[in-house]
């Protein structure tokens, strides 16, 4: 019997760190040396956060460059990795009868290849994106990350790709060794806490836990691909943190590893 792959949230944070030698590239790096080849990876990021629930289905995904205000080089990037329709067909097969659509159009935006480019540098594993639907609560994504589970068996990883913290307004942009708020260290903490005692429950209600989480979470956007992570998880699987950090004062890096 095989292992059951892990499933992996990353903290992709400043589309920068798709260039960087740093700590958070190295730490992903490490992580795609760390577990076993998947077949293929399903990617939830932050960066489709839309009214519906789609999945690429393109044999080859363009590179999405979603991002304003960067260096060149950064536009330059191309991370060619193949799609796989008949993972997308698999995926819309389980979450039926929710409506699943195919899409045509999308391909991989920056919360999965600047992330991915260090975990796979060499761009040679499929790779479909899984929409974020916007109008849905947070037990809804949950929910979905559960119905997803049975692809673990099937030799494909499974990533959310956003940020425990992700306040903007607060971020200190061009500084990012700036100390982090409170709130943010804070919150982070009770976050970690929670998923190391899995204790789902708070942080699918992550809008209860009070001023450090709405601080941390203003948007959902970045937050809920960690809901399709944890709901992942079985019965002994550990949970790690192969990556930390908070940049520029209010974006968490940190990762979340699942089995
Ligand atoms: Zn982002």
């Amino acid at each position: 019997m095989t292992m059951p792959m892990p499933a992996v949230f990353f903290g992709h944070g400043n589309p920068m760190n798709a260039v960087l030698d740093n700590a958070y590239s190295r730490g992903w790096a490490a992580i795609g040396k760390a577990i076993p080849r998947p077949v293929a990876v399903l990617s939830v990021s932050a960066h489709w956060y839309i009214p519906g629930t789609f999945v690429t289905a393109m044999p080859a995904p363009q590179t999405i460059h979603d991002f304003g205000g960067f260096p060149q080089e950064l536009y330059r990037i191309e991370y060619p990795a193949p799609g796989d329709p008949a993972l997308a067909d698999r995926v819309r097969d389980m979450l039926a009868p929710m409506s699943v659509e195919p899409d045509g159009r999308w391909g991989l935006d920056h919360g999965t290849w600047t992330v991915l480019r260090h975990v796979f540098p060499r761009a040679d594993i499929p790779v479909v994106q899984l929409s974020i639907d916007k109008r849905q609560p947070a037990e809804y994504h949950y929910e979905v990350g559960k119905r997803l589970a049975p692809l673990r068996d099937e030799g494909v990883l499974i990533v959310g790709s956003g940020n425990l913290v992700h306040n903007l307004h607060a971020y200190a942009w061009g500084r990012h060794g700036a100390e982090p708020f409170d709130w943010a260290v804070r919150f982070e903490n009770q976050a970690r806490d929670l998923l190391l005692s899995a204790n789902d429950g708070p942080l699918i209600a992550y809008e209860t836990l009070g001023r450090d989480a709405d601080l941390s979470i203003p948007t959902p956007d970045h937050y809920l691909p960690l809901l399709y992570v944890i709901a992942l998880r079985r019965e002994g699987d550990p949970v790690r943190f192969p990556v930390e950090g908070v940049d520029g004062g209010s974006v968490s890096m940190l990762a979340v590893t699942v089995g």
